[in-house]
């Protein structure tokens, strides 16, 4: 696992407001959110960016995206809609280093985004 601070949470050597959790996968609340609901889904086993991943990773990636797709049902933010995103590197946003999927919710979205 790359020591970032996705590593510390999912070792809880600091705090996050967990809202899922299953073998694989790690759901919490995004510190700094953007919209009324905005949930980080994280892999428990670390994959730098979007970049990096390989066919290994193809399940563990499917399983990101069916348990916020899963979460977003069981809240009742499927019907009006809501938002995946990864940033990828530098020029997509990426500031932390350990694949996660952004969940945004609660807000109409813009296109494009900024
Ligand atoms: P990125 O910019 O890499 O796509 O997204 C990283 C996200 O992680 C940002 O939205 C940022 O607010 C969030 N974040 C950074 N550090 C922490 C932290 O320690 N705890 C939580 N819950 N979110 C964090």
């Amino acid at each position: 696992m790359g020591d970032t601070i996705f590593g510390k949470i999912i070792r809880r050597d600091i705090p996050a407001d967990i809202v899922y959790e299953d073998d694989n996968v790690l759901a919490f609340r995004d510190l700094n959110p953007q919209a009324p609901v905005h949930v980080l889904f994280i892999p428990k086993r670390a994959i730098a960016t979007l970049d990096a991943a390989t066919d290994a990773d193809a399940e563990l990636l499917g399983k990101l995206m069916l348990a916020a797709a899963a979460y977003a049902r069981s809240e009742g933010l499927a019907e009006q809609g809501y938002r995946v995103v990864m940033n990828c590197n530098e020029h997509g946003g990426q500031t932390v280093f350990h694949v996660h999927l952004h969940l945004l919710a609660g807000r109409r979205m813009q296109w494009p985004p900024g």
